[in-house]
């Protein structure tokens, strides 16, 4: 039987509808949540990530700016830009899109964000919350899995996890929510001995490695969830036809558009695990949601105001 899909569209969807009745919470006491964007340079995906970014918070009514310095700024410089978005009353998240040129000192920049406005969880002050089990602004992506993992109904509590990855961006914080969660965790990476072997072993398996299809099913123990924070781009046709060889569709439209988006989870996975995400739709759109989630908490906890119930992934 084919896996149940687990859809990060929908589950999107929910978060957008909860947080902007808390939007319009904050909205009576007259706060207007804000984001600002950092976005250095030319790079096209990062364009593209950030304008998605910002139209997100167009539509949930935050408001948000942009600043856009060139490719040779110096670090000094772009410190100096942080630090007055620190002192911006009106900024309640700071986003400083990955990667910075190679002339900047992209630890020191984010170092520098002030950690109330850390919106993506990267301060050392906000890993050393989350490591204590006191989280407060989590890595979006992570924090996106575990809301996927939540409203989905996957239970947490004793399970065998196994997340293969260990990035600070994705891998790390993915595995400490999932211990913090009550999950038993594995965490993998390049060098792990026997990697099919001891991810046939998960009932939970978190593939965030940015290697094409390479989870394949023998990965995968029968009736497993399979979560695919991947996303790679394909463009060469004999790869596409190895990839989608059970996937007619797919194929075909890779033939029309001569490129795909594929996860790091071959997608015959489908066919032996209980559940997965799908790529794209899955994790891709809670990042963006985490996000949201994030600068409105942002704003909550520098204001003082009190927790809502909705879209908490710190439950
Ligand atoms: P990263 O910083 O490059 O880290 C990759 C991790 O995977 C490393 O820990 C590496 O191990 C491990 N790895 C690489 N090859 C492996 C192999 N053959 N076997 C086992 N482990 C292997 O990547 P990242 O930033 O965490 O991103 C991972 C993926 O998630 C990428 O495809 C990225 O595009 C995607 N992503 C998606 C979202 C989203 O919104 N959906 C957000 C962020 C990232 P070592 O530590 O030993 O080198």
């Amino acid at each position: 039987m084919p896996a149940r899909v687990l859809n990060g569209i929908a589950i999107r969807d929910q978060i957008y509808a909860e947080l902007a009745g808390e939007i319009s919470a904050l909205a009576a006491v007259g706060i207007r949540p804000g984001l600002a964007a950092v976005l250095v340079g030319e790079n096209s995906a990062s364009k593209v990530y950030v304008r998605n970014k910002i139209a997100a918070c167009e539509k949930l009514a935050l408001s948000s700016i942009q600043i856009t310095p060139p490719a040779t700024i110096t670090t000094a410089e772009l410190h100096a830009i942080i630090e007055d978005l620190n002192r911006r009353d009106d900024v309640d998240g700071i986003l400083v899109q990955l990667p910075l040129p190679p002339q900047v000192d992209a630890k020191k920049i984010l170092e520098a964000v002030d950690p109330a406005k850390d919106v993506d969880g990267f301060h050392p002050l906000n890993v050393g919350h989350l490591v204590a089990g006191t989280p407060t602004l989590v890595p979006c992506t992570p924090a996106g899995v575990l809301e996927l993992l939540h409203r989905s109904g996957i239970p947490l509590e004793g399970a065998n996890a196994v997340v293969v990855g260990r990035s600070n961006i994705v891998g790390k914080p993915m595995a400490l929510l999932l211990m913090h969660a009550n999950a038993t965790v594995t965490v993998c990476h390049s060098r792990t001995l026997d990697l099919p072997a001891t991810a046939r072993r998960a009932d939970i398996v978190i593939a965030a490695m940015g290697r094409v299809a390479m989870i394949t099913p023998d990965y995968i123990r029968p009736g497993a969830t399979v979560i695919d924070v991947g996303i790679n781009r394909i463009t060469d046709i004999s790869q596409a036809e190895k990839i989608f060889a059970n996937f007619p569709e797919r194929l075909a439209e890779f033939r029309a558009k001569g490129t795909a988006l594929v996860g790091d989870v071959h997608p015959d996975v489908a066919n032996i695990a209980g559940a997965l995400t799908p790529v794209p739709g899955g994790v891709g759109p809670l990042t963006i949601a985490m996000l949201m989630s994030n600068t409105v908490k942002a704003a909550r906890l520098r204001r003082g105001q009190r927790t809502p119930a909705a879209a908490a992934v710190q439950r």
